[in-house]
């Protein structure tokens, strides 16, 4: 990963987008790939498009959601402690305690989520899981007034939290799922090979994929692609306490992961093996045995149905602040689609 790109992963994920807030890292993308795509633009639900070769065949989706998991001002009381809403499937244990960034009209308002100390909570009720009605963003305004001057309700907060190096090429941030897959797909079509490619190409960022998979559906109706890819995160279990008998077998630093199960197409699943192993790349692959929670299964099921691949970066502790993944992998994800893209023609068949 060169400088630039890395500049371009640090952007995606230092720019705030709960689902249905994506403008700032909408806009990151939009920027780094007007770099070298034919055209970029977005649709009226917030999905950005960034194609190539718009005139080949097969028309190729890529798919990379945009938008990671945060919080809403839902309610001020009259001291101005700001209750929340979530915005996407926390572990609200891990919600407490955290430095986070409400971002209003007026800039961002520092500001952190409180719970009563564990020396104040009575003995009976230590050890209990938190619950989110419990625990309140303290932005240590004076009043419920002072409050109303600084946010809206309706507002979206994130966790304050910086990407950071850890070792081995390995880093930790919040939001990697999936500013890593949206890295992936801009990636890819920086690295497409115009000499010999046949198929258009369209990067999607898509949005409120935490919510249901809402841009993924808007986006493929609107594209109608003949055959697609979704990048997204999935579980290492590579660290204690997972079972790999249920959890199968995903290690960090092993290559991306290619999907096999009723979500994909095989002839795309076996097309996407083709470009791994031409590539002498790591590689592993993953069994979903039904529809995933995946923009895959969103583009799969559009229309009268699209051929449709899963790829994945491993990463660690989903959906959490401290979420890790390695760089490699990432880098290899982009390797994969962009040769993945330069080997399809227009008479290929998706028929399983
Ligand atoms: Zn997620």
């Amino acid at each position: 990963m060169d400088q630039a790109q890395r500049a371009f992963l640090e952007a995606l994920t230092s720019a705030p987008s709960p689902s249905g807030y994506e403008q700032p890292v909408r806009k990151v993308y939009a920027d780094y790939t007007a770099g070298f795509a034919d055209a970029v633009r977005s649709d009226t639900h917030g999905n950005v498009i960034a194609v190539r070769n718009s005139d080949g065949a097969p028309r190729l989706m890529f798919a990379g959601h945009c938008d990671e998991l945060g919080f809403q001002v839902n309610y001020i009381d009259d001291r101005g402690y700001i209750y929340f809403n979530t915005i996407g499937g926390h572990d609200a244990g891990l919600v407490p305690g955290r430095r986070v960034v409400i971002h209003s009209a007026n800039g961002p308002v520092p500001g952190v989520t409180g719970r009563r100390a564990i020396h104040l909570t009575p003995a009976s009720e230590r050890g209990k899981p938190a619950k989110i009605d419990n625990i309140w963003i303290d932005a240590a305004v004076r009043d419920k007034e002072e409050a109303e001057k600084l946010v809206r309700v309706g507002d979206p907060v994130t966790y304050d939290v910086a990407l950071q190096d850890l070792r081995n090429g390995v880093v930790a941030g919040r939001a990697l799922d999936n500013k890593v897959g949206t890295w992936v797909v801009g990636e890819a079509l920086r690295r497409v090979d115009s000499a010999r490619l046949q198929a258009s190409v369209h990067a999607v960022a898509t949005v409120q994929e935490e919510i249901g998979l809402r841009g993924a559906e808007t986006s493929a109706y609107g594209l109608a692609p003949q055959v697609a890819v979704a990048v997204d995160v999935t579980h290492a279990t590579d660290h204690p306490n997972v079972d790999k008998k249920t959890a199968g077998d995903v290690t960090l630093g092993g290559g991306p992961t290619i999907s096999r199960g009723p979500n994909f197409n095989p002839v795309v699943v076996d097309k996407l093996i083709e470009a791994a192993e031409a590539l002498d790349m790591p590689w592993q692959l993953e069994a979903a045995a039904r529809g995933t929670g995946t923009d895959a299964n969103a583009i799969q099921l559009s229309r009268a149905g699209v051929p449709t691949g899963l790829v994945s970066v491993p990463l660690r502790y989903m959906h959490t602040p401290a979420e890790v993944v390695a760089l490699a992998d990432a880098n290899n994800a982009a390797a994969l689609l962009a040769e993945f893209a330069n080997r399809l023609t227009p008479t290929d068949d998706f028929t399983p």
